[in-house]
């Protein structure tokens, strides 16, 4: 049975003062022993935020990692920079393809540096609006994966328990639009095809938990919750809500509960 997980994505919010008390806020309403819970602050509010979370079981993660251990990278942070703040870590969200130019074949060494660190990766794939508009949302992720997997070298599957892909259709990050829950599971169903079409056996691909993202919030959660092949979600604007993430995270608690005891009968 894959685990349910709801990561919280803050983007380029909240300071070093206010994120411990927001995180405290956010785990004191998200009590759910059966979802794995993870807050991803911005680099500076690790500290204060893992401080925070100590004993409530809800993970901290970055925002992004680079590539190398350390050197003349202005501005950088890595992997080994990250232990003892974070236990995961997000790669290849949209607005770092769009801003920073990160291509799929950086974001496939990203994620294979975070898996020889130790470090959890939730790995952002998603298609742009004239992508889905053209019929090619699919092969566009698809091909995404390829990529990634292949500059990586993650072409095994060794990774199946360990790696998280969060689904993002650009055009649904933080826009109030979503995907239907039937367009996510379809999406969920061609990137496990896509992990077995480039060297992982059907087990390893049906292991690896797929979020959705794309303005989830407490009302919206349940459309893609209740799709078997997708797994949580990754929450942007909304994962600063603390009512919002009590939503989301009650209603996760209800799939897992589900899926376990169909998963014993
Ligand atoms: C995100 O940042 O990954 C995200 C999905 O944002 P939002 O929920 O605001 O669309």
């Amino acid at each position: 049975m894959r685990p349910i997980i709801i990561a919280a994505n803050w983007k380029m919010n909240t300071t070093p003062s206010d994120a411990g008390p927001l995180a405290a806020a956010i785990a004191a309403v998200t009590d759910a022993p059966d979802v794995e819970r993870v807050i991803c602050p911005p680099y500076v509010c690790l500290a204060p935020v893992r401080d925070a979370l100590a004993g409530t079981g809800v993970d901290v993660g970055a925002q992004n990692v680079h590539v190398r251990d350390a050197g003349a990278y202005t501005g950088e942070i890595s992997a080994a920079m990250l232990a003892g703040l974070a236990s995961w870590c997000i790669v290849g969200h949209s607005e770092r393809r769009r801003d920073m130019g990160e291509t799929d074949e950086l974001i496939g060494r990203k994620v294979a540096r975070c898996l020889e660190s130790g470090l959890r990766p939730i790995w952002c794939v998603g298609e742009q609006l004239e992508d889905r508009e053209a019929g090619r949302a699919e092969a566009v992720v698809r091909e995404q994966v390829r990529l990634a997997l292949v500059a990586g070298g993650l072409a095994g599957g060794a990774w199946a328990h360990t790696i998280v892909i969060a689904y993002e259709p650009v055009w649904a990050i933080g826009t109030g639009r979503t995907a239907s829950g039937s367009d996510a599971a379809a999406m969920a169903d061609a990137i496990r095809a896509a992990l077995e079409a480039n060297g992982w056996t059907h087990e390893q691909a049906q292991a690896v938990p797929v979020l959705y993202g794309g303005s989830v919030t407490a009302s919206t959660i349940a459309e893609f919750l209740s799709e078997p092949c997708i797994d949580g979600a990754l929450v942007g604007g909304a994962s600063l809500k603390p009512d919002e993430m009590a939503g989301i995270v009650a209603r996760a608690a209800t799939t897992a509960a589900a899926r376990r005891s169909a998963a014993l009968r």
